[in-house]
């Protein structure tokens, strides 16, 4: 089956005992034991599983052309769990560019618990084998397209390298969704979603998912840090999430070929010094990602905003206020359009330039939300 066809029925489940065609929501937190001391049911306590989880997590693992799935209580919880997987001394690499909370946690946690962070310019693979340490490099962390810059990060030779050197490779594919890129095709170990963001898709829930290519000793250390560390996902959530899912095909297309849309009309504009987005030819992720990912570049974008004496921070910042069909809002993947001056919510240190906004395109239609960023420019520009 398409993959279109799996996520619309949600792998064609029917619940057994009413034949209902969306499933129950167990809110069950224990389970009863078996008069023999047994848990024949494989189940316990729902910190470690929970039956609300089955369906999502086999249809993304589906989706994702891997072994299994986990839901985690955010994308965060998802993420930090790869990395308290390993072992205190390990050595990992990290992009430079990359989603900025995450950064945060390596850089403040995880060094403290010893693991050896060091940021790398994810896009250069000669700047990645010169960091990788084989034997040592336990873990390469690759985020395609990144936030906020959405530079594109060629899985398939990075993951060719991290294997050379022993290590594994997880992508944070959050932005890029297995609508349009398949990381395990590409050579990739793990899969990390913000299921907040495109899977759900309705800006309802914080969730977070993994997929592993294979059921092997590292999952299973994942899996036992989401049960015995807790950042395990509510049953209502998990099943929002699977409602969400049904619809990731239209609405990542639709939000994609608006992005696209908007991207080419204001590559040239006047008041735009520059717009980054992987689907514009000449862009410098352009040549990867066209390779990479398979019927559109996805529904983020950025703009610089032009200002005076060559700065355009008060500029983007005006342009944000005088938005009204956009949101500005922090976030990405929902059906309505975001706006965002990402320097503001990154602060110190960020690789985000002053003048930047972030857009997270919505399925609205797309001609409003042009003509809505345009006035807004003319105003800032007033
Ligand atoms: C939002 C996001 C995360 C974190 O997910 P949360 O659910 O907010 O914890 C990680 N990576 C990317 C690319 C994201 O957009």
């Amino acid at each position: 089956m398409k993959p279109e066809t799996i996520a619309a029925q949600a792998l064609g489940w029917i619940d057994e005992q009413t034949r209902a065609i969306t499933p129950p929501i167990h809110m069950s937190s224990t389970y009863l034991r078996d008069t023999d001391n047994q848990y024949r049911s494989g189940r316990a306590y729902a910190r470690a599983d929970n039956p609300a989880f089955d369906q999502a997590e086999r249809v993304i693992a589906e989706l994702e052309g891997g072994a299994q799935g986990a839901l985690f209580a955010s994308g965060m919880a998802a993420a930090t769990a790869v990395f308290q997987s390993l072992a205190p001394g390990d050595h990992v690499l990290a992009p430079k560019v990359m989603y900025w909370s995450l950064r945060n946690w390596l850089m403040n946690f995880a060094t403290n618990w010893g693991l050896q962070v060091e940021l790398v310019d994810m896009t250069d693979a000669a700047a990645v084998r010169s960091a990788l340490q084989p034997g040592k490099t336990r873990l390469v962390w690759v985020e395609t397209p990144a936030n906020p810059l959405w530079s594109v990060t060629d899985i398939a030779a990075t993951a060719a390298l991290a294997h050379q050197a022993g290590a594994r490779l997880a992508v944070d594919s959050t932005v890029a969704t297995p609508v349009f890129t398949r990381p395990i095709e590409h050579g990739a170990d793990l899969v990390m979603h913000a299921g907040t963001k495109y899977l759900n898709g309705h800006s309802d829930l914080i969730a977070g998912v993994l997929v592993t290519r294979e059921d092997d000793d590292f999952w299973k250390r994942v899996k036992t840090v989401r049960a015995q560390v807790g950042g395990t996902l509510g049953s209502f959530e998990a099943w929002l999430l699977l409602r969400g899912m049904r619809t990731l095909y239209l609405r990542v297309r639709a939000a994609s070929a608006a992005a696209q849309r908007i991207a080419e009309h204001f590559a040239q504009h006047e008041l735009v010094s520059a717009v980054l987005y992987p689907g514009l030819p000449g862009s410098p992720g352009h040549d990867v990602a066209a390779r990479q990912m398979r019927g559109g570049f996805g529904g983020m974008l950025s703009i610089r905003v032009k200002g005076d004496a060559g700065s355009g921070e008060a500029a983007a910042i005006a342009t944000a206020a005088h938005v009204t069909v956009w949101k500005r809002a922090t976030s990405l993947g929902g059906t309505e359009s975001l706006i965002e001056h990402r320097a503001s919510v990154e602060g110190a240190g960020t690789p985000a330039p002053a003048d930047l906004l972030r857009l997270s395109v919505g399925i609205e239609d797309a001609g409003d939300l042009i003509a809505d960023l345009e006035q807004a420019l003319r105003r800032a520009h007033a």
